[in-house]
């Protein structure tokens, strides 16, 4: 599933921008499988953020994260970094309820 695919819900967003996306047809990379290891999300994370560096459209993707409190790695952000932007997940789970306060 591509992050365009998951849009359908947000009618009152303009997700235009994700025609474009540089990771259509990769969201294995951009969102953590079940019981994730600490090593396997990094490298998970460090191969979305190298995509996210080719990306047109990494200023909309990341704003449109914060403002919906997304998870997974968009705009070439973690969950832990949007975070530390001031964007707060909604219900931090597992460890990342355990890194981030
Ligand atoms: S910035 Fe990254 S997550 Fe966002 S659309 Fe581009 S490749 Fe996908």
């Amino acid at each position: 599933m591509a992050i365009g695919e998951l849009f359908s819900f947000r009618e009152w967003d303009d997700t235009s921008w994700s025609d474009v996306a540089e990771c259509r047809g990769l969201s294995a990379i951009f969102f953590p499988p079940a019981a994730e290891r600490p090593q396997a999300r990094e490298r998970r994370e460090a191969q979305a953020r190298e995509v996210c560096s080719e990306c047109p459209v990494l200023l909309d993707c990341r704003d449109f994260a914060r403002r919906n409190r997304e998870y997974g790695f968009w705009g070439g952000e973690s969950e832990e970094e949007r975070h530390a932007a001031g964007y707060r997940l909604i219900a931090p789970i597992g460890v990342r309820a355990r890194n981030i306060s």
